[in-house]
């Protein structure tokens, strides 16, 4: 992509209106407009990490076996007067009125949608076990929308509805969905702990938030620090297999990690006091299993093996793909600008030509963007002609992992600048040399 053609919108001035500093910096990089409270435009390279997001969870649930679908944003009423929840959701529902009459609303959640669905088509166990998921806009009239995507009222949400036989398959799906979060987060470049939480209004009794620390997290954490020592890394995982899914759960839930609503101080001093920690977090995603809370308002039974009706047991599980944008910013930026984890940056390096018109830094520059396509890569080529100093600044805020600076002075000794944007450090090498590091 060259940076003359793209449409990157950067600020000059730092946007009052943006408190905490992912906000700041994804409207200072062009990476979202407002449009009313809560709601935004996902300008080009905004939208194009959400999709890198997008991506990551499609993969890590597809790998779990679970089927990824598409349900509608506009639900009817009728549903949610089945489970109940109608009333009892309250304002954060945004209710609509369709031309004749009839109640609809904004999807907040789908568990009443996906349990009509299954009910209508699904009559036994033999085609179970079953877990569908969406990634679809969700809207929630929040009553303090704030900090940008962070806390949007319309925003970006994986949901995924596990359907079971038993409490214990139920269950392993649960565990298949804590081992697939990690997964999901840690290739983001976040480390999300795993607490004990409570359910709220969805209900149940199992639940655990994956929370990323930091200062300006809404959540009050309070956890046993040796959690943070823990890392799931690419070890292999079967995830038909119940003892090793368990096996995960164990290992990333035993130490202490609880939200504020469901911390216990008796049980938080029961830990070696240095490794006490409280502090606040970022709530990235929430795994739940209620039973047969919804199956049994809404009648979604199977004919179990004895031939008798039985209701299904559910989960459900969300993941925060929109929030997540502010919430790797929040854990990685520094002073000039937001620092992309690899596998969500939104190009894997930015070109710097030094001097625009040059044929032979020209030359350079379309010569690296070609090898750096060749091999799959995608790069930002800042062809524009501005000063240099302009140029970094302008790399350095929107956050790429590496700079390739070009010049004809570097050039002469067959050279060009390798930077890297986290640890600021460069090195001198030929082209060639630069691109093949990026691979
Ligand atoms: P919160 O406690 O932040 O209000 P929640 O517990 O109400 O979130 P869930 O119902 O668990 O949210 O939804 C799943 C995920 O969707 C959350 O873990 C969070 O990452 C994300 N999410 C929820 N509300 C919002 C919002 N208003 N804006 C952006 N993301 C949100
Ligand atoms: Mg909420
Ligand atoms: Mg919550
Ligand atoms: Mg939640």
């Amino acid at each position: 992509m060259r940076l003359s053609r793209y449409f990157l919108p950067v600020l000059k001035e730092t946007p009052a209106e943006a408190q905490i500093v992912s906000h700041r910096l994804m409207l200072r990089a062009g990476m979202i407009k407002q449009s009313a409270a809560g709601i935004y435009s996902w300008l080009p390279l905004g939208f194009k990490v959400l999709r890198k997001i997008e991506n990551i969870v499609h993969e890590e649930q597809m790998r779990a076996g679970h089927m990824p679908m598409l349900m509608p944003t506009i639900q009817s009423a009728d549903l949610w007067r089945e489970s109940g929840r109608y009333d009892a959701y309250g304002d954060e529902m945004l209710r609509i009125k369709d031309r004749g009459g009839r109640d609809m609303l904004f999807t907040p959640t789908a568990e009443e949608l996906v349990t009509d669905i299954f009910r209508s088509h699904v009559n036994s166990y033999k085609d179970m076990p079953l877990t569908l998921y969406q990634i679809q806009w969700k809207f929630r009239d929040e009553v303090r929308p704030r900090f940008g995507v962070m806390r949007g009222r319309e925003f970006y949400m994986k949901d995924g509805y596990n359907f079971d036989l038993t409490k214990e398959d139920a269950l392993h799906a649960y565990n298949r969905h804590l081992v697939s979060y990690l997964r999901t987060y840690e290739r983001m470049g976040l480390q999300a702990i795993p607490m004990r939480a409570d359910s709220g209004p969805i209900g149940g009794d199992d639940t655990h938030e994956f929370l990323v620390l930091a200062d300006t997290g809404e959540s009050e954490v309070f956890y046993d620090s040796a959690v943070t020592d823990l890392s799931f890394g690419d070890r292999d995982i079967d995830y038909s297999d119940v003892a090793q899914c368990a096996g995960v759960m164990e290992e990333f839930t035993t130490k202490y990690a609880r939200t504020d609503e469901t911390h216990d101080e008796a049980l938080f001093h029961a830990i070696p006091e240095e490794r006490r920690r409280t502090a606040r977090g970022i709530e990235v995603g929430q795994i739940f299993y209620f039973g047969t809370k919804y199956s049994e308002a809404m009648g979604a039974t199977v004919q179990g093996p004895d031939g008798k009706p039985t209701p299904v047991h559910m989960g459900s599980h969300g993941i925060g793909v929109s929030r997540l944008l502010g919430a790797i910013i929040e854990a990685s930026h520094d002073d000039n600008g937001i620092i992309w984890p690899e596998g969500v940056t939104p190009f894997h390096a930015g070109i710097v030509n030094l001097k625009q018109g040059d044929a032979e830094a020209d030359a350079a520059c379309e010569a690296i963007e070609s090898a750096m396509e060749a091999l799959g890569l995608e790069p930002l080529y800042d062809d524009r002609n501005e000063r240099a100093g302009g140029k970094f600044a302008t790399m350095d805020l929107i956050g790429l992992p590496w700079r390739i600076t070009v010049g004809p002075r570097g050039l002469k000794n067959g050279v060009v600048e390798l930077t890297s944007r986290r640890t600021g450090e460069s090195e001198e090498l030929p082209p060639e040399a630069a691109v093949a590091k990026l691979a």
